[in-house]
């Protein structure tokens, strides 16, 4: 097991890894060997980043029976974009549009690819996880679903500011069983285990993989349990998943 961190530090931003409270900086990339460049920062001292770059940022649609309500259970995954932009730093904003009116938090274990993969069995797709973050799935229910629905997704689940992640990347950690739990204000609004997916992680990687080249650093967010609801400014929404660490964004 590891910890990756991607962080800014005097304006100059580098990955790393985590131990004891303290980051110890990267030379290269997360997918290198790892080489130190020697300088270590207690974590409090820096500001973490979303904690990679990925080229593409998926993600899995109704992939909890308890979040499907009414709908039919999908045949295949249902996969749909969020566009890089939309990624956000862990502690950074969640940014709330002026004419949004309906922007619910979607708690959601998010998985990291390590390496290029194409028309990959679930065994071939199991072995192309580097590691596992959490993630919000911000989305606009109005603009998903609701009078003001929009064709695509772009907005719905696209502005800016609409996938945090973080706060870091753990390799090497059994991510089939991980309780995940979404807290509004310190409240408890969606908890489950990542072993009620409809579709596991290889098999939503095995399907992509079928029409989409994967390459390291992209991402995959895989679904959200339970109920969501609206949030407003001020709130503060966190992804807790055992064994990860926790993702906090204010709401503004
Ligand atoms: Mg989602």
């Amino acid at each position: 097991m590891a910890i990756y961190a991607r962080f800014e530090h005097n304006k100059k931003k580098s990955y790393g890894t985590v131990a004891d409270g303290r980051v110890d900086e990267l030379q290269g990339g997360l997918f290198e060997p790892p080489r130190f460049t020697g300088r270590q920062f207690p974590i409090e001292e820096v500001k973490l980043l979303a904690p990679c770059e990925p080229l593409k940022v998926l993600a899995v649609g109704q992939n909890y029976i308890s979040h499907l309500g009414e709908r039919k259970t999908p045949k295949n995954p249902e996969i749909f974009y969020k566009p890089i932009s939309s990624l956000q730093d862990p502690a950074g904003p969640i940014e709330i549009p002026a004419d949004a009116e309906d922007v619910h938090f979607e708690g959601e274990l998010v998985v990291v690819i390590g390496k290029t993969v194409r028309n990959a069995t679930r065994e071939e797709a199991a072995e192309a996880v580097f590691g596992v973050t959490c993630g919000n799935d911000v989305s606009e229910r109005n603009w998903q679903r609701g009078a003001g629905k929009d064709v695509q997704w772009w907005r719905a689940k696209g502005c800016d500011t609409f996938a945090p992640m973080g706060p870091v990347i753990v390799t090497g950690v059994d991510y089939s069983n991980l309780l995940l739990t979404t807290r509004v204000n310190g409240k408890v609004m969606q908890q489950q285990c990542t072993s009620d997916l409809i579709f596991d992680v290889p098999t939503v990687i095995s399907f992509l993989s079928r029409y989409l080249t994967l390459t390291q650093g992209d991402v995959i967010y895989t679904g959200t349990p339970g109920n969501t609801r609206a949030m407003k400014p001020g709130d503060v929404a966190e992804v807790e998943i055992e064994g990860i660490g926790t993702l906090r964004n204010p709401v503004i």
